[in-house]
């Protein structure tokens, strides 16, 4: 019997929760239809509801519980388990998360960030399965990042670093909610790519995205991209600033951390190949790290899947890829964490019954 932990993904809008094996295995996932804004006692009361309904239903027929990972939106302080800062969950500002959730739950609990917590999932079963140091940079509502280095999450001192988000492509950008301007959120993020939308439109040269944000409802930044795949230039143009302030700060990560893999996800990064090629031309022309690293153009996994070319031994290319979990990378990422404790805090886990 295979030891299983329970994942935990309290989003913006919905709480996904899951069982898996230490191997990997899903053995559940449910989505909860909690609402936020409906306040924290009550999206606390729910998750943990479910978070014993699962470890009762698989401690028996599945073996021990591994522990309970958490991955909450906004900036963490490790030690505490107080969430400083998360804009996405309104009211949650210096809330002792943590405790709240352990009180309830009568055992202890591995609370992160949710972006470092996908990029711990792309890491475990995703993109980044082949090595051990990676970062990884989600372009969801807004733009989070994670750093791993030799299989942990890196949490500089009190466990926020890792904001790649919050790094500035222009400074002389729009003004970010972090106090900043011209972060790589104001460009890669689904709000961002919504905004460049409606400012291409007001120059009234934007025929056919005036027309989709007048005729749908449900305008998006993925009506954008529709729209960019079908030949649209303002809606490809949207897409080239997209990759190019990616680019800008992908090739600074490349010329800090001399990583092997730098892996973009959620939503936006399923519009990769409308933003890549901007990308990859920017990282090229700012990183001469990545310049002297750059898998050559035959090296399978460009691209794509990384592969290591063994016909290449000598060689240790950077690769830069989409991720391969989707929506589940935080989630897996959040079961993954208690696996990978060895923190006495953590002893065998007893639940109180439900
Ligand atoms: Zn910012």
């Amino acid at each position: 019997m295979n030891p299983f932990a329970i994942g935990v993904d309290l989003g913006g809008t919905n709480l996904r929760i899951a069982a898996v094996e230490s191997s990997g295995k899903v053995l559940e996932k449910i989505t909860l239809g909690t609402e936020v804004r409906r306040g924290r006692d009550r999206v606390i009361y729910e998750m943990c509801g479910a978070v014993q309904g699962l470890v009762a239903k698989f401690r028996s027929s599945t073996g021990h519980l591994a522990g309970i990972g958490i991955g909450v939106p906004g900036i963490i302080e490790m030690q505490t388990g107080m969430l400083r800062e998360s804009p996405n969950l309104p009211g949650w500002q210096d809330y002792p998360v943590r405790q709240e959730i352990e009180q309830r739950l009568g055992t202890k609990v591995v609370l992160e960030n949710d972006a470092n917590a996908a990029a711990l999932g792309e890491k475990w079963l995703g993109a980044a399965a082949t090595v051990d140091d990676m970062c990884m940079i989600t372009l969801g509502t807004g733009v989070g990042g994670g750093i791993v280095l030799q299989g942990q999450i890196w949490h500089g001192m009190t466990g926020m670093a890792g904001e790649l988000g919050h790094i500035t492509a222009d400074p002389n950008g729009p003004p970010c909610g972090c106090g900043n301007q011209g972060c790589l959120e104001q460009y890669a993020s689904a709000t961002a790519v919504k905004r460049m939308a409606i400012e291409a439109v007001a120059t009234g040269k934007a025929p056919e995205l005036a027309r989709a944000i007048t005729e749908d409802p449900e305008f998006s930044s993925k009506v954008v991209y529709q729209m960019a795949v079908q030949g649209d230039e303002p809606a490809k143009q949207i897409f080239a600033c997209v990759g190019k302030a990616l680019g800008a700060v992908v090739a600074d990560l490349v010329n800090i951390f001399n990583l092997p893999m730098y892996v973009i996800g959620g939503g936006v990064s399923l519009a990769w190949d409308a933003f890549a090629p901007a990308l990859m031309e920017e990282v090229r022309k700012n990183s001469f790290v990545y310049r002297a690293t750059a898998p050559l153009p035959s090296t399978p996994g460009v691209q794509g899947a990384p592969i290591h070319d063994d016909a290449l031994p000598a060689r240790r290319n950077t690769i830069i890829t989409s991720a391969l979990l989707g929506s589940d990378a935080g989630l897996l990422g959040a079961a993954r964490l208690p696996m990978l404790v060895s923190d006495p805090r953590v002893p065998e886990q007893e639940l109180k019954r439900a």
